[in-house]
């Protein structure tokens, strides 16, 4: 029998939804399009976004405190660590049932929680960027600056948000784990919300207050585990080229050059489609046979049989 083709899927926040209901209905169809990937003959690494739910997890923490004099705030790395479980079983829930639904018994579906190492002079340190949360008054905004050690920014005169760093993976911690659980043919869901961002001192791994960027951690997951695919799953079917514009033209395949040089000409939104496209970049340049590919969850079946998607090789 052929080898199985090793597909790291990179789920976006449309593959989870908003809230608790919403996730729980998102799961669903979110499954469904991961067991037709295995169906395909594929063997699939599950990792995916968490803005939404960490936002959420943040916000319930910060109300505890405001209830209870006694509760500290509870740090950023703990929220990733409390999404990651949430997600990953509702996704381990989703999962299990759609592989029975099929007759399909002999894969089991795990999540690891999962660190991922930081490096502390990143210099997205120096310029936290990424707003989490929702929005305060600027009265607010002061108190959890003084209160909490937060850095606080207005935000295009919607009111007041926490930002933090968003730097770059540098070792996934549990990547042993991981790999050992794959190769013995488990579902792995890992890396959840990017992973939690930690920094070395000595043994001792400190949780950092940052967000790490899920594309970043999804593709450093694909290359440790040596995958033939990265697909990073999001709310458009292809990637563009003038995106929103008159001419906007839709790719269907790109190579590494063509795609460092839309990169340099700003086809893409920082924070949104260039982050995804720097991923796939740096996947399929990093040896010769990967390929990455970005499109919509439910056209991910035609995508990995080349009908659609975005494709990204060298
Ligand atoms: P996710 O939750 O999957 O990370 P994002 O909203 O962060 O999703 O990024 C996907 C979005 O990027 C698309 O819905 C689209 O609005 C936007 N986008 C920005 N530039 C482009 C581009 N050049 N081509 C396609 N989509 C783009
Ligand atoms: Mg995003």
């Amino acid at each position: 029998m052929a080898k199985k083709r090793r597909i790291v899927i990179a789920l976006g926040g449309n593959a989870l939804g908003n809230t608790l209901p919403e996730q729980m209905a998102a799961v669903k169809i979110t499954a469904k399009a991961i067991v037709d990937l295995i169906e395909e003959g594929c063997e699939v690494v599950v990792a995916h976004g968490n803005g939404p739910q960490v936002g959420m997890v943040n916000n319930a923490m910060i109300a505890l405190t405001h209830e209870d004099a006694q509760q500290p705030n509870t740090p950023l790395s703990v929220c990733v660590a409390m999404s990651q479980a949430y997600i990953g079983y509702d996704l381990q829930n989703a999962l299990r049932e759609e592989l029975l639904n099929r007759g399909i018994s002999d894969i089991p579906v795990a999540t690891m929680i999962t660190q991922v190492r930081v490096d502390e002079n990143d210099p997205a340190f120096q310029s936290p960027s990424k707003p989490i949360g929702k929005f305060v008054t600027a009265d607010q905004a002061k108190m959890m600056e003084e209160n909490f050690d937060y850095v606080m920014k207005e935000d295009s005169g919607r009111g007041y948000r926490r930002v933090v760093a968003s730097p770059k993976p540098v070792e996934i911690v549990e990547i042993g784990t991981i790999r050992t659980m794959v190769n013995s043919g488990n579902l792995v869901i890992a890396c959840g919300g990017g992973g939690i961002p930690v920094t070395r001192q000595g043994n001792h791994l400190k949780g950092a207050s940052a967000v790490i960027d899920k594309d970043f951690a999804s593709c450093l997951l694909a290359k440790e585990l040596d995958a033939d695919y990265l697909i990073i799953l999001t709310a458009v079917e292809k990637v563009a080229l003038n995106f929103g514009k008159p001419d906007e033209t839709w790719l269907a395949d790109v190579s590494v050059e063509e795609a460092k040089r839309y990169i340099t000409q700003g086809h893409f939104a920082a924070g949104s489609m260039l982050p995804k496209v720097e991923a796939a970049v740096d996947f399929a340049a990093s040896k010769p046979g990967r390929t990455a590919l970005i499109t919509l969850l439910e056209k991910s079946r035609d995508a990995i049989q080349g009908k659609t998607g975005t494709m990204f090789h060298q």
